[in-house]
């Protein structure tokens, strides 16, 4: 028996990296998958492979930014699969990694507009959404950079992606009494496509393996399983939390 069996979630940034993992491993549980992302030809893909396996999902391609496309994901759960149980807000961008002054104004927009404000229009939508079912779980992610390390040249991340901390917090308290649970999720560095890239030489890769305790990158199917959890009834009990998983970046000086 799959742990979601019969749930119904909203996956951003599934068209790569950590959400295209959480897909497969969500639709191995039994979801119905709402898959969201500006690439649709990958999207499709994904969705061709989880109906091939036996599973049901739907790709709704469009920006996270786009309040529109908030709106278009909670409509194809409610009349395709008759509701929403779980939304893992997940699609994300470092933009220009570069120091604070020569930051433009436009990279720090666009990188809150994909990051943070994405997550308000998403909740703004998906919360009457589960309200409708008795609850649900909503998951952020979010990263350790911002939170418990300080990293340079991502002042636009980290404050947007601290920034999802505080939203989440304030939608688990409002919430929590009507059956909605909402968590972040802080991965360490992970074998992705933007983790390669923030790695992008064998020098730098070898310098981001060390800043863990574990002295390696996470593959992706081990964000997912955290993010299995969290959507699951296994979390039942948690809520408004900041769940790091991150190889021990976090408290590693050596
Ligand atoms: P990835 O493989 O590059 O995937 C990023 C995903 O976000 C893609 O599916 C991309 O899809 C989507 N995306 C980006 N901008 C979007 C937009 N405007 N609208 C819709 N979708 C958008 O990276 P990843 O590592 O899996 O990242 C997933 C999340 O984990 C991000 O929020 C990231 O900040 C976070 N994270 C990653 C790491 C790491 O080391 N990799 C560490 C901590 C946290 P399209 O390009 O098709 O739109």
């Amino acid at each position: 028996m799959g742990q979601l069996d019969g749930k119904t979630a909203i996956i951003t940034g599934a068209s790569s990296g950590i959400g295209r993992e959480t897909a497969l491993l969500f639709a191995e549980h039994g979801a119905k998958l709402v898959l969201v992302a500006r690439r649709h030809d990958e999207l499709e893909r994904l969705a061709n492979r989880i109906r091939d396996n036996g599973g049901q999902a739907v790709a709704v391609a469009g920006s996270v930014a786009d309040a529109v496309v908030a709106s278009e994901a909670v409509q194809v759960a409610t009349h395709q699969f008759g509701g929403l149980d779980i939304a893992f807000n997940n699609a994300g961008t470092t933009g220009a990694q570069v120091p604070l002054p020569e930051m433009t104004a436009e990279n720090w927009h666009e990188v809150i507009e994909t990051n943070l404000t994405s997550a308000f229009h998403a909740a703004k939508q998906q919360i009457p959404a589960l309200l409708a079912r008795g609850g649900g779980s909503l998951i952020f992610t979010s990263t350790f950079v911002g939170h418990t390390v300080g990293f340079p040249g991502m002042a636009a991340y980290a404050a947007s992606k601290a920034g999802l901390i505080g939203l989440m917090q304030v939608i688990a308290a409002e919430y929590g009494q009507r059956g909605i649970r909402a968590n972040a999720l802080l991965p360490g560095g992970t074998d992705t496509p933007m983790g390669r890239a923030v790695s992008n030489t064998p020098e730098a890769l070898a310098f981001v393996q060390g800043l863990h305790a574990l002295k390696r990158l996470a593959k992706p199917r081990e964000i997912a399983q955290s993010a299995l959890y969290l959507a699951s009834g296994m979390s039942s009990f948690t809520t408004g939390t900041a769940l790091l998983v991150d190889g021990g970046v976090s408290i590693t000086r050596t």
